[in-house]
């Protein structure tokens, strides 16, 4: 299938008191049309700022694309004016984010955003507005679609006001889906259903989803394939069960191992030792050697570089047994 978009050396810096500080470090990854791909690495990982710098949503200032391209259909938006990027958020490019922080407004009723949503990308006479409206709640699994829409976001479950939310998301008819955390905030069992409701929603519409998560659990309920980052840069890619079957970095290893097992009695996850570096303080070698229970002399001083084809990764360990 063919690519509907490619991030290609992207580096967004932010400009701070301390100079410039590099939070996503020339990326490259593309999705195909109608795909699901995970991006996966704990908070500060750049992931965040990845999914901002393509919705032209950066803060900025302090944050700016310095660097790379991004091409939707071919045509780099990675510095298109905001005319044009609110035109592609209408109607080609949607975003969620994790539940509590998504922008359902409290005084207006469910019917009054979703309506308001699709009216800004079709002009539809109000019975026709709110007949779409309840289709849209039907597709995402919300029952009693009529009541539904005369309620507020407080009357509803987190579960379903991500729901909503979707349903939002999903009113333009996007190309592209970016989910950025969609259920870090819910409960396993939601979690579940939201997960299943986006690979269903995925089937049907052939909308390609960016699943944005800190979760390689998460990733494997509904991903293919999958892009590791760790502090700004990709440090493994390839086919979701290659990686769980060999993961080819010490990150994506110790990710795997932090996934929670539900039916396991542990009491205490697996947590990786340390935490991710504060970009651009590690002046020199591996990113990820203060954190790597592998670390070798090579790794303080030299910079693996992104090595393979259909399974990429950026370690030296790897790359001496390939
Ligand atoms: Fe660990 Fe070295 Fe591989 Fe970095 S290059 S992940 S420090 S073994
Ligand atoms: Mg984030």
């Amino acid at each position: 299938s063919e690519t509907i978009l490619e991030v290609k050396g992207l580096k967004t810096s932010f400009f701070t008191d301390d100079g410039e500080v590099p939070a996503v470090d020339g990326i490259n990854f593309s999705v195909n049309e109608g795909e699901i791909l995970g991006i996966v690495g704990e908070s500060g990982c750049g992931k965040s700022v990845t999914s901002l710098s393509i919705m032209g949503l950066l803060p900025s200032p302090p944050g700016k694309i310095v660097g790379g391209q991004i091409l939707y259909k071919g045509e780099d938006i990675s510095h298109a004016k905001e005319s044009r990027m609110r035109k592609l958020r209408g109607n080609d490019i949607a975003m969620i984010f994790q539940e509590p922080m998504t922008s359902l407004n409290p005084v207006f009723t469910i019917g009054e955003q979703l309506t308001e949503a699709i009216r800004l990308h079709n002009h539809l006479p109000k019975k026709e507005l709110e007949s779409r409206a309840e289709e849209l709640l039907k597709m995402v699994g919300l029952p009693r679609a009529r009541e539904l829409l005369k309620e507020y976001p407080h009357e509803l479950s987190g579960g379903m006001r991500q729901r909503v939310m979707i349903a939002i998301a999903m009113s333009c008819d996007p190309k592209v889906l970016i989910a950025d955390e969609p259920t870090t905030a819910l409960d396993v069992t939601i979690q579940a259903q939201i997960l299943d409701l986006m690979a269903k929603l995925n089937r049907e519409t052939h909308t390609a989803i960016i699943l944005i998560t800190h979760d390689l659990g998460v990733v494997a309920q509904v991903c293919k394939r999958v892009v590791v980052m760790y502090a700004g840069k990709v440090v493994e890619e390839g086919d979701v069960r290659d990686i769980f079957n060999h993961p080819s970095h010490p990150y994506t290893e110790g990710l795997i191992r932090s996934i929670p097992d539900l039916y396991s009695k542990k009491e205490k996850l697996y947590t990786i030792k340390g935490s991710v570096p504060k970009p651009g303080s590690i002046k020199q070698g591996c990113l990820f050697a203060p954190r790597c229970d592998y670390v070798m002399d090579k790794c303080w001083t030299n910079a693996p570089e992104l090595v393979g084809d259909s399974h990429k990764s950026r370690c030296f360990l790897h790359q001496e047994q390939a």
